[in-house]
């Protein structure tokens, strides 16, 4: 593994295009995107145009062709300019599927778009509302009909599915009772979402704390061209593993953007604030858990790195990918609640966007998958205790 723990020049170059990229998008435009839960459009059109969201795209499909660790720098940056990037980031990672199992056909027929932002795979069919963690209990079927499968069930919290062209879908092309392992017969789809809409597909916005932009999808009888399976039929709960790893990781370094984030903004109004005729920052109170997690952002930016670093060598990442996310989340959290606390009551006035990151971090711990069942993965597949459920 190369040196992980410092930036190469290059990435020291992403770092500080995108941080100017992000200035021009300052907390006044997003109280007013979250406030009316507004897709940021402006801020998707100008970070697509500068080819960020194709960084893991490879050169001959028009992308930049760089690797897990410049994907990463790109969304810590974004979120420690406090803007918020799950406006677009599955933009960045969904078409791993396509890139690693997809045919050279669909390579050429989605990527070359992708990367250019022509066509948006920013949706990702998985969760359902019967079945939460528990994938491989997912309902939605997909049976084939001469060239075509026909789609009917339910997903849930497909983020972004209004704002996006195609999804990246996981449904049961054999039921769990007819193979020999749950995780056979589920396959993956690329769903042509225009296509879709009103002919089977129905979306319905679910509003949230957040400014998330996540919906309900519903299937009735959608029709699917046979042609835009991924790989092989039944192989599909495997395709999306390594996609997820990438995804945790990349989770990991928003986190620790926005942790970066509470951290800067909470020791600037700790060190401004005078109470009792003394700066509040003075205080031990204030000032040891703002410290406590500084320590924990930098510990868990290692994990992050480390695991960018061994997925960008094709090794498997499970492990890390997942202590990675655990960490990166908790010390996130521990940053806003510590800068919260440090802004007293102006940390819940909207002007200071404290309270927006601390809703919006929050999320990491439960989405894309929640502290809990990361815990259960090491305790199981790392430690080798006994599986737990
Ligand atoms: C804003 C938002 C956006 C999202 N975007 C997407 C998206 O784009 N695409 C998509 O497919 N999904 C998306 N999700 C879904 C997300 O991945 C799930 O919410 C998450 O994985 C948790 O699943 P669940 O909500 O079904 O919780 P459940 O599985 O119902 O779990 C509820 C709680 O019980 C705990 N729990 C469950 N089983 C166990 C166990 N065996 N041991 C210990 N604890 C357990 C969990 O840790 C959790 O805290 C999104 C969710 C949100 C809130």
């Amino acid at each position: 593994m190369s040196q992980i723990y410092e930036d190469s020049e290059d990435i020291k170059q992403i770092r500080a295009a995108v941080q100017a990229l992000c200035a021009k998008y300052p907390g006044e435009y997003w109280r007013k995107k979250d406030e009316a839960r507004a897709y940021p459009t402006e801020f998707v059109n100008a970070l697509t145009e500068s080819g960020f969201l194709a960084t893991l795209i490879p050169e001959e499909y028009g992308g930049s062709g760089l690797g897990l660790t410049a994907a990463a720098a790109v969304l810590e940056e974004i979120q420690r300019a406090g803007c918020n990037g799950s406006a677009c980031h599955a933009q960045m990672y969904i078409m791993g599927t396509i890139l690693r199992h997809g045919s050279d056909k669909q390579k050429e027929q989605w990527l070359p778009k992708i990367a250019s932002g022509e066509l948006r795979l920013q949706a990702f069919g998985v969760s359902e509302p019967t079945n939460g963690t528990d994938t491989l209990s997912l309902r939605t079927r997909a049976e084939r009909q001469g060239d075509h499968y026909v789609v009917n069930g339910q997903k849930i919290w497909t983020s972004r599915a209004e704002h996006s062209d195609l999804m990246l879908l996981l449904a049961r092309t054999q039921k769990a009772e007819e193979v020999k392992k749950r995780t056979e017969g589920i396959s993956v789809f690329v769903v042509d979402m225009k296509e879709a809409l009103g002919n089977g597909l129905t979306i319905q916005p679910i509003r949230t704390m957040i400014n998330h932009s996540t919906t309900q999808v519903f299937f009735e009888d959608m029709k699917v061209p046979a042609e835009n399976l991924i790989g092989e039929e039944g192989k599909g709960f495997r395709y999306i593993l390594d996609g997820m790893n990438a995804e945790r990781v990349l989770i990991g370094a928003e986190c620790i953007g926005d942790a970066r984030w509470f951290i800067d903004k909470a020791t600037a109004y700790a060190n401004e604030r005078q109470v009792f005729g003394r700066p509040i920052g003075q205080n031990q109170g204030v000032q040891f858990p703002i410290a406590r997690a500084y320590a924990q952002t930098e510990a868990a930016d290692l994990m992050v790195r480390k695991a960018a670093a061994l997925f960008e060598e094709g090794k498997v990442i499970g492990a890390e990918a997942n202590m990675a996310k655990l960490l990166a989340s908790e010390a996130s959290w521990a940053a806003a609640e510590a800068c919260l606390q440090t802004h007293g009551g102006f940390g819940f006035a909207e002007e200071y966007d404290v309270e927006r990151k601390f809703r919006e971090t929050r999320l990491y711990q439960v989405a894309p998958i929640s502290t809990n069942l990361i815990l259960s993965f090491i305790g199981e597949h790392v430690l080798g205790m006994p599986k737990s459920y």
